[in-house]
């Protein structure tokens, strides 16, 4: 029998999902390989339980929070999927702001009595329920979707990157965003995007986060190297939620 498969969103712009629904002729090998029972995007309909269920979003409400222990409690499995489900994304932004009805003027201008926004502080999947496997990126890899889904239905791990990626970036042979004049979180960010946005003359901004066990000394290094301290690009560590003391 094929696994039970669901797909929700919390907080995002579900743009991990469209690369999903998006998979072109790859979308046949999944459908032979899972029963997908909910996907709000692309059907209709319910299930009462899961073998896998895949988030994207981040948990950015108090309801939010129910539902997700909801979800959580009926599923087997649970994979955290997209930068706003495994780090909090930009959504976390909104904590440090502090003073909500600031955020919420400066996000919905005239209109911003709207109750989208509350007090609860923006959180990544993992800090509510536990998270069995995450799919890294803003937005994920359609190729890494795949690569995960058949670890789950074989029953073994999905091999996910916890190296830079510098690794892959210097295997491109890319010319260094630091040597073009810019900063780059290459460094400590966990690899698996085959270094796309260096390899397209932009800086990583850190959406698959931070490595396992990120090589601080060599962050700090790279940034005296070129006359800079962490505090100079704090708010570039900030905005998929990277420790910013990282590299002190
Ligand atoms: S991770 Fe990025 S692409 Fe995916 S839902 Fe969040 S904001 Fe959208
Ligand atoms: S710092 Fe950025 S541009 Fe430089 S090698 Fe690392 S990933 Fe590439
Ligand atoms: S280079 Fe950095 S910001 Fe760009 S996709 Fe890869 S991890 Fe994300």
């Amino acid at each position: 029998m094929k696994p039970k498969v669901a797909f929700f969103d919390f907080t995002c712009c579900e743009g991990c999902q469209l690369q999903i629904a998006n998979l072109e002729e790859d979308i046949l090998g999944l459908v032979n390989l899972v029963d997908v029972v909910e996907f709000r995007e692309v059907l209709t309909g319910t299930a009462p339980a899961y073998d896998v269920a895949f988030i994207e979003g981040s948990i950015s409400r108090a309801a939010d929070e129910d539902r997700i222990k909801d979800i959580r409690a009926r599923s087997k499995v649970l994979v955290a999927f997209g930068a706003c489900a495994t780090t909090g994304g930009v959504n976390k932004l909104k904590n440090l702001w502090g003073d909500i009805d600031k955020v919420k003027k400066e996000v919905y201008g005239k209109d911003f009595a709207m109750p989208q926004l509350d007090t609860y502080p923006t959180k990544a999947v993992h800090e509510v329920v536990t998270v069995d496997f995450k799919i890294h990126g803003c937005p994920i890899t359609r190729s890494e979707f795949i690569k995960v889904v058949k670890a789950l239905v074989l029953g073994t791990t999905p091999d996910i990157p916890d190296y830079p990626v510098c690794v892959e970036c210097k295997m491109r042979g890319n010319e260094c965003m630091f040597d073009k004049g810019y900063t780059c979180l290459g460094p400590v960010t966990r690899a698996g995007c085959n270094a796309i946005c260096p390899a397209n003359n932009s800086s990583c901004e850190g959406c698959r986060g931070a490595m396992l066990n990120p090589n601080n000394t060599v962050m700090k290094e790279v940034l005296a190297k070129n006359n800079l301290t962490v505090e100079d690009i704090k708010r570039q560590f900030t905005m998929y939620s990277l420790d910013p003391e990282v590299g002190k």
